[in-house]
């Protein structure tokens, strides 16, 4: 295996798949800003191609379990749980949550979910273990320590983990207790990731999120002394009240724990789908140029922390598996983000859970209520899916490239499907002229593409020039995609 990228004499390596001397600290802002108002409209975030909207309702229960059948006996599967329960109501969320207090809401939950795993695990041939597990949310330390151990149990006694599998959570340091904390541990989880977003008192109570510093101090501390592999924050950028020296003060923060992974989201102004949004005045958010500069601020000081840049918003301490994958080119993206799973079928459960396989995306029921009847009464609550066609699967391995790794090799292509990048892809290629010209991307003779540091900052938009679905989905009068930028 190839050594780990690693920040040394020469300077920062932020490089995909290379070091390189620290490009993203000598990015040329003033050309940034120039070139900004021609690429912050809408595009897909790209976990999955086709995106969500070319998906069809009639891919349903049927088409799910053909779908599941034909997974080989022995492959291995990834398992994701949506647990949707909130205490409360986070202003910025566009997460598929439901707020409660009620505890006949999660009891319910339980007892349906372990009829829709038996659904899915009865559909597939053969016994496959899982090779990594993860439960987001909504706020999976929502259920009592009870609840956690009935999910766990249901999940890996129909798919075993194996010994080194990554068994992941996100936890809420506002009502995860200690006692939930020993119950993941015993149980196996390895990693937890925790919203924390940003520490300032003044955002915080504009998001309805009020989070103090030492709240997320104490629940890393307890899962140090647990011995979790890895403690990972979430931080969004873009929120209302920040500025870029609010923002250093939570970065300051943050990084005195020492954090194993960071991911650094763009706050979407999607009103259209999280309508508690609409409380914010737009004039309360930083403007495109201010919240491009507070999202520089933070991946400079990553860099100057020791922290490699994974993809898109991704950070990673160099001796984490995900900078390990970078360096030796088995990175890969799924619905979880960044993973080092390669080849694995995503398996999902509970509401708006989206199942990944190797030839067609499967979505439940995103409605509580509905996922509930529907699993109750057939098994699956399956909503909409989609078969990827042969040209999806290109495209698909396309955008996969130029997301996780920033080229793609025309050597490789060939080699992969036979043709050659520059014939087949002259139209996708030339409608990059703009983008190179603005210094986003590079492309050769061969048709071989890279992406620049500058371009890394708007990858989405690169992406969406090999996306065939995308011109007929920018006709929709309804909005159907957050901002790239
Ligand atoms: S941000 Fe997390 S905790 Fe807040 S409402 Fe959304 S899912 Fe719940």
């Amino acid at each position: 295996m190839q050594d780990p990228i690693r920040p040394d004499a020469r300077g920062i390596t932020t490089e995909w798949g290379a070091p390189q001397r620290e490009p993203e600290l000598k990015l040329d802002l003033e050309q940034l800003e120039r070139i900004l108002p021609r690429y912050e409209g809408p595009g897909p975030r790209y976990t999955s191609y086709p995106t969500a909207p070319a998906w069809n309702e009639e891919y349903g229960e049927a088409q799910f379990r053909e779908s599941l059948g034909k997974i080989p006996p022995d492959r291995d599967v990834a398992l994701y749980a949506h647990v949707p329960f909130c205490d409360s109501l986070c202003h910025f969320c566009a997460c598929n949550r439901v707020i409660t207090q009620k505890p006949e809401l999660p009891a319910r939950y339980i007892d349906e979910i372990q009829r829709e795993i038996a659904w899915i695990r009865e559909a597939i041939p053969g016994a496959p273990h899982a090779s990594q597990l993860h439960w987001g949310g909504g706020t999976p330390t929502h259920l009592t320590t009870d609840q956690i151990r009935t999910l766990f149990r249901a999940l890996t006694e129909a798919f075993p983990l194996h010994a080194d599998a990554e068994v992941s959570i996100e936890v809420d340091p506002r009502v995860t207790s200690e006692s939930q904390m020993d119950v993941l541990k015993e149980c196996g989880f390895n990693r937890i990731s925790m919203g924390v977003q940003d520490t300032n008192p003044k955002v915080q109570q504009a998001i309805h999120r009020i989070q103090p510093f030492d709240q997320t101090a104490t629940l890393v501390s307890q899962a140090r002394s647990r011995e979790f592999e890895s403690v990972n924050f979430d931080l969004i950028y873009g929120l209302p009240y920040q500025t870029e020296a609010s923002f250093e003060r939570t970065l300051d923060e943050i990084l005195t724990l020492q954090p194993d992974r960071i991911a650094l989201y763009s706050y979407a102004h999607v009103t259209w789908v999280a309508k508690q949004q609409r409380g914010f005045e737009r004039k309360d958010l930083p403007d495109p140029s201010s919240k491009i500069r507070i999202m520089l601020l933070a991946i400079r000081r990553f860099l100057e922390a020791g922290y490699l840049h994974i993809g898109m918003d991704h950070f990673a301490r160099p001796e984490d598996e995900l900078s390990r994958a970078l360096a030796d080119g088995s990175l890969r993206r799924n619905f979880m983000g960044y993973t080092t799973q390669q080849g694995v079928d995503v398996l999902a459960f509970g509401p708006s859970a989206i199942s990944e396989l190797q030839d067609a995306y499967a979505q439940s029921e995103r409605d509580i209520q509905r996922w509930q009847e529907a699993v109750s009464s057939r098994g699956c609550a399956t909503l909409r899916g989609h078969v990827l066609t042969a040209e999806d699967q290109v495209r698909s391995w396309l955008i996969a490239r130029i997301m996780c790794h920033g080229d793609v090799s025309a050597t490789e292509y060939s080699a992969r499907f036979g043709g050659s990048l520059k014939h087949d892809f002259c139209r996708e290629l030339e409608s990059l002229d703009p983008l190179q010209a603005d210094g986003l991307v590079e492309i050769d003779s061969d048709g071989n593409l890279r992406v620049t540091p500058l371009g890394r900052l708007l990858v989405r938009n690169i992406a969406m020039a090999f996306d065939a679905y995308l011109a007929e989905q920018q006709r929709s009068a309804k909005p159907l995609f957050s901002k790239t930028v």
